[in-house]
């Protein structure tokens, strides 16, 4: 699914986040990206998810080389192969939770009432049948966070990417993203979790493990 062959990072000023980084994300893999603050996790799921590119080496995403895919492929990719998870949820303020999800599927060309459809199905599927019209503030931070996986699946991606999908939430409702995120990995959908916290990687099929911009393993 994702082939990352020799990649480095090197950031304008000059900050080296990863170094020489080869690895193979099979399609229906569960897998975690685990290692201290600052080791190159999130630079590493930007290139994962083709939010960036790599300085040197490759990125293929399902046999393209992202750096030489055009800007209308490029978005198509991010657009409809993956969806995206991030610790601080990133939800519009004021919106119900139905409106959110259904943003999920601005770029897929489908009609506003199919969108709002698609998104209460999508919210049912994370256990949010009945919080549609919620808005951010009116739900728990699990919630928000399970609105956000929502719009993230909305549009039934191939891959998944959280980065720290658990970082805001109490243990309960980490453990409870967690257990959906394994639950949409069942159906299918390759996940891949970023995560600073043992615990949350040692729970999943795989870990990649990385340190200083490299992977140790
Ligand atoms: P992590 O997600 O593991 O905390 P990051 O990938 O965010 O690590 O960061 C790795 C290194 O790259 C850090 O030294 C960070 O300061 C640096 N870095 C990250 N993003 C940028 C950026 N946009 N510009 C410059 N340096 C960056």
């Amino acid at each position: 699914m994702i082939v990352l062959d020799q990649v480095g990072k090197t950031y304008p000023g000059g900050v080296t986040a990863l170094r020489d980084v080869t690895l193979t994300i099979d399609a229906g893999e569960l897998v975690s990206v685990v290692g201290p603050s600052g080791s190159g996790k999130s630079t590493l799921l930007h290139l994962l998810g083709a939010l960036d590119t790599p300085s040197t080496g490759t990125v293929r995403i399902k046999g393209a080389d992202v750096a030489r895919l055009s800007d209308t492929d490029l978005s198509a990719l991010r657009g409809r192969v993956i969806g995206f998870v991030f610790q601080q949820f990133h939800l519009a303020l004021g919106v119900p939770a139905v409106e959110n999800v259904a943003d999920g599927l601005l770029y897929a060309g489908v009609g506003q009432r199919e969108r709002r459809r698609r998104a209460a199905e999508a919210l049912d599927r994370v256990g949010l049948a009945h919080r549609l019209e919620h808005q951010p503030h009116q739900l728990s931070g699990g919630e928000r966070q399970r609105v956000a996986i929502a719009r993230a699946v909305v549009g039934w991606p191939e891959v998944l990417l959280a980065d720290e999908p658990t970082g805001n939430l109490d243990s309960a409702a980490g453990a409870e993203v967690m257990r959906l995120l394994r639950e949409l990995n069942a159906d299918g959908t390759t996940v891949v979790v970023i995560t600073h916290d043992q615990d949350v990687a040692a729970g999943l099929d795989r870990q990649i493990k990385v340190r200083d911009g490299q992977v140790l393993s």
